[in-house]
């Protein structure tokens, strides 16, 4: 199977390319050419493997230049001891209709390391077969959750090094906690003097200078990254919504052949269009609720055709999706237009001005699936506590959005079709936001309110999350932005 440009038809590569290379040239980024279809007797089958038979099964659709027992050993390493349950993505049925897929069983405790725990793998093998000799090193600025993870999915890949910058003065105790005691023999993490912008700044600096890279190819070495618009970070999403699908049927929620709706707290749009890419394979979904806090750039485009981020952006108890530029909408406007030009056309504008308007056939096309939603952050709140009392179910912040959207759509439309929540992060990753829900206003800091969300709650802290005080400080370095290049200089030595 080839893979093409979202803003070039012309340009084919193979799908190890794809996942080697991240970004088109043209800077568009890599759709498959045609989207495989499963029947509903192999939908059938799937329901009685596991996680991983699921993974290699769908996957292997899109990678045709690698063979079934490569896939089997890949998802092996990705889904094995570092989730801490058998089922990797397990579904909670709370009622009848609503059931909720916990993305958080990784080592990371959040929905990036279903796709971060299997790139590496995919990465140095589609390198192979590319025939790269050099060793890769991964570049990474965090605000926190992708650094973590990606350190993670790295760690002791043969074949790898990973360097994470991290704002001094811009992530959580807890996620530098987390990030300054990762083990590995190949990883790096160094604080950088500032916010974000400093260290994504810093990093881009790196990777546009054309001199040390090869200094560094001299070496051996060439710089990549592991952000979320690379195809072999949006192909392992496609998984779990078949696995989710599959479970609820297990569960005796639907019957085989049943549509249900997914509801998707949404930021880049990577997670949601998974679910797209599923629905157009042949998974029953009916519809795909986007669901966006306080930055709702996602639901007024579904609204009103208009994409457009000239507007205020905000802080929220749902930083992961605090985010304005949605990446990867690019590659569902591709795909419903059916053309390159129209795509090349919105993202033009999209650099220009900030804003596009998609034509009334791709909107039409677009109302088909998707309905969008938001929610504030008080609401957020309210709901974790609404569950809380009713169900005896803890959310974190992030999937509070999806299920308040979830019930301002069943409430406007007056009926409750069967519905799959998408929960994307444990609530101890979010313990102060919790806590604050569930109207506890104990004075702590840091990781003692990890432990204090245990007493309230009575469920026990995951694995990763525990201890996080007691772990080794490995990486101590501050350093400014101007200092980033030395700090990679040193790494690679
Ligand atoms: C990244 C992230 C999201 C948003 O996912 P997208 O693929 O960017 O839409 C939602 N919740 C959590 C906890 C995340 O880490």
């Amino acid at each position: 199977m080839k893979y093409f440009s979202t803003r070039n038809s012309m340009y084919g590569v193979t799908a190890a390319e794809a996942i080697a290379k991240g970004l088109a040239p043209d800077g568009g980024l890599f759709v498959p050419e045609t989207l495989p279809q499963l029947d509903m007797d192999e939908i059938a089958a799937l329901c009685n493997m596991d996680y991983c038979g699921r993974a290699v099964y769908i996957m292997s659709k899109y990678l045709d230049d690698f063979s079934e027992d490569e896939l089997k050993a890949l998802c092996a390493s990705a889904y094995g001891s570092g989730f801490d349950c058998d089922a990797v993505a397990p579904l909670r049925v709370l009622n009848g209709t609503t059931a909720v897929l916990e993305l958080w069983h990784g080592p990371t405790c959040a929905f990036k390391d279903m796709a971060l725990q299997l790139l590496p793998h995919l990465l140095t093998a589609s390198l192979k077969k590319c025939g790269e000799e050099r060793r890769v090193c991964i570049l990474v600025a965090t605000s926190g959750d992708t650094g973590k993870a990606a350190l993670e999915g790295f760690a002791d890949v043969p074949g790898t090094k990973i360097q994470v910058f991290y704002p001094n003065d811009g992530v959580s105790e807890a996620q530098k906690l987390q990030m300054i005691t990762q083990t590995g023999k190949n990883v790096g993490v160094t604080a950088v003097v500032g916010n974000f912008d400093d260290a994504q700044s810093g990093v881009k600096r790196i990777f546009s200078d054309a001199d040390f890279a090869s200094k560094l190819t001299e070496r051996g070495y060439f710089l990549s990254s592991a952000n979320s618009i690379n195809w072999g970070r949006l192909l392992p999403q496609i998984v779990y919504y078949f696995s989710a699908y599959c479970d609820f049927v297990k569960s005796g929620g639907i019957a085989l052949g049943d549509t249900v709706d997914f509801s998707v707290p949404t930021g880049n749009f990577g997670n949601i269009l998974a679910g797209w890419y599923a629905r157009s394979m042949g998974l029953p979904v009916c519809r795909l609720l986007c669901a966006s806090n306080a930055n709702n750039v996602l639901s007024d485009f579904l609204a009103s055709g208009c994409y457009d981020r000239n507007r205020a952006f905000h802080n929220t108890l749902s930083p992961s999706m605090d985010i304005l530029v949605s990446s990867n909408l690019e590659r569902l406007l591709c795909n419903l237009s059916g053309s390159t030009e129209e795509t090349a056309g919105y993202m033009k504008q999209l650099s220009d001005s900030g804003r596009y308007t998609v034509s009334p056939k791709l909107k039409a096309a677009i109302d088909e699936c998707f309905v969008g939603g938001y929610c504030s952050d008080a609401e957020t709140l309210e709901t974790i506590k609404t569950v809380w009392d009713k169900d005896s179910y803890l959310m974190d912040t992030h999937t509070a959005v999806a299920y308040k959207v979830l019930c301002d759509i069943r409430s406007g439309e007056g009926v409750e079709r069967p519905c799959i929540v998408v929960s994307t992060a444990s609530p101890f990753k979010f313990s102060d936001s919790v806590l604050k829900a569930l109207g506890d206003n104990a004075e702590k800091s840091g990781a003692e309110l990890i432990e204090r969300l245990s007493e309230v709650s009575g469920i026990e802290v995951p694995l990763p999350l525990r201890g996080l005080t007691e772990r080794e400080v490995r990486f101590k370095d501050i350093i400014p932005p101007s200092g980033m290049k030395t700090a990679v200089d040193e790494f690679l030595k």
